[in-house]
């Protein structure tokens, strides 16, 4: 009996391993993750290890490849399923998500009044990007000394969310802020190219192409090879910057007159010469983008002082002694115009006296003119000999005759205002060989 359960027993068990193993067969029933992006099924994976594999395989390539933290801008999910006969395939969810996914990384926007303008990877390289922006309109020069720089609008940084693919290198964010355009468009200049010309092939003004082209502001002639800027800035920050400047400048002289009875009226020379002074001015320069807007002087430091210029000027209208061998034809009156006045036209010297006043003989001599002219009115010539002569014009009265002999200092006739004459006076000619001289030279100031 005993004998007979066991074998009964026995049979359950073999016909039970025997059905079991056939039922295990068919269906062996077991849980799979079923993996959805964006509540697309794209298949299932066996653990939730190969789903975090895959996710994590996916995320370093990418990152590997673009060198940002990246996240996955799709949600995706694994949820666990029961199934009787599981089905995982890794590889084709693998393939499905790479086809399907895309990425995000946290970026640093710099926004400016309001609108983000660009991102950068880090919050570091955004203000880098504004430092180099702020520094660029500095000049680099001995001169200059930097007071300020700053960006006058209103900027922030803000991590915000964004593909990768607009995040900007640090040197490329500055180019665009600072063109306000994302490439530069550029010209050689070939052999013979001339501003005008290239003006013309380019179809830009010449006016823009200078503002393109500071350098173009000081001289208008190309290098052949030279590389010119098409593009006229557009700034997407505005740049105040300040910098003190010294500058040498000339100080101007002034010119004073001094005054001397030892020179005739019409005399003048330079006894000291002027001499300009130099001063170091120092300004606080403020420019917009580069472009000065305004200066004020902080300071001024005389370094030396001009020397005034000294005129002197003649004051003498009457001789104060004879230099030769004549003397004064009058004894009262002075000196109204002298010789070569007039554009050089003048050839004597007009002494203002009244009418009636004596006119002396400045030297002895023969009378050879005694006569009315229609310039000279009433006048007297005297011949001294060696060439000498002198005349007398636009007289009242003449008291000699031609051919007579006359003394040094005998009255030959009175002033008066006949002929081309606007008031009574003496015009007093010298004459050597048929030329008239000045009188003047026979006399001392
Ligand atoms: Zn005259």
């Amino acid at each position: 009996m005993k004998k007979r359960i066991l074998l009964g027993c026995l049979a359950l068990l073999i016909l039970m391993v025997a059905t079991g193993s056939a039922a295990y067969a068919i269906y062996r029933p077991g849980f799979v993750y079923r993996v959805y992006i964006d509540g697309e099924d794209v298949g299932a994976v066996a653990s939730i290890q190969g789903y975090t594999n895959i996710l994590e395989d996916l995320l370093n390539k990418e990152e590997a490849q673009v060198g940002l933290n990246l996240k996955f801008a799709q949600e995706i999910s694994a949820q666990r399923e029961l199934q009787l006969k599981p089905r995982a395939d890794e590889a084709h969810v693998k393939t499905a998500l790479a086809a399907r996914v895309s990425y995000s990384t946290m970026g640093w926007a710099i926004v400016v009044n309001d609108e983000s303008l660009l991102w950068t990877a880090t919050q570091e390289q955004a203000q880098e990007v504004l430092t180099q922006v702020a520094n660029f309109f500095v000049h680099d020069s001995a001169k200059c000394t930097l007071v300020s720089t700053e960006i006058v609008d209103s900027v922030e940084i803000c991590p915000q969310e964004v593909v990768p693919e607009d995040i900007w290198a640090v040197d490329a964010a500055v180019d665009y802020i600072l063109q306000g355009r994302e490439k530069t468009e550029t010209y050689v200049v070939a052999k013979g190219d001339s501003l005008w010309s290239v003006s013309r092939s380019v179809n830009m003004s010449q006016t823009d192409l200078k503002k393109a082209n500071p350098s173009l502001a000081k001289s208008n002639v190309l290098k052949t090879g030279q590389v010119l800027n098409l593009v006229v800035a557009e700034p997407k920050l505005n740049v105040r910057t300040v910098e003190q400047v010294k500058s040498y400048e000339a100080i101007s002289y002034s010119t004073a007159y001094r005054y001397t009875g030892k020179r005739w009226f019409y005399q003048s020379s330079t006894v000291t010469k002027g001499v300009s002074g130099k001063k170091a001015v120092i300004y606080k320069v403020e420019y917009a983008n580069g472009v000065e807007t305004g200066r004020r002087i902080v300071n001024t430091e005389v370094e030396t002082q001009p020397v005034t210029k000294i005129i002197e000027k003649g004051t003498s209208r009457w001789p104060s002694a004879a230099a030769g061998k004549f003397r004064w034809p009058l004894n009262t009156g002075y000196i109204t115009d002298y010789f070569g006045s007039r554009r050089g036209t003048h050839g004597g010297v007009d002494i203002g006296a009244p009418t009636g006043t004596p006119i002396y003989a400045a030297a002895a001599g023969t009378v050879i003119i005694s006569q009315w002219g229609p310039s000279y009115g009433n006048y007297v010539k005297i011949d001294h000999g060696n060439g000498y002569a002198t005349l007398y014009a636009h007289a009242s009265a003449r008291l000699v005759k031609p051919g007579q002999w006359v003394s040094k200092g005998q009255v030959i006739a009175k002033a008066g205002s006949t002929g081309n004459s606007t008031g009574p006076h003496l015009h007093f000619e010298v004459q050597r060989n048929g030329t008239r001289i000045n009188a003047l030279q026979f006399f001392k100031p």
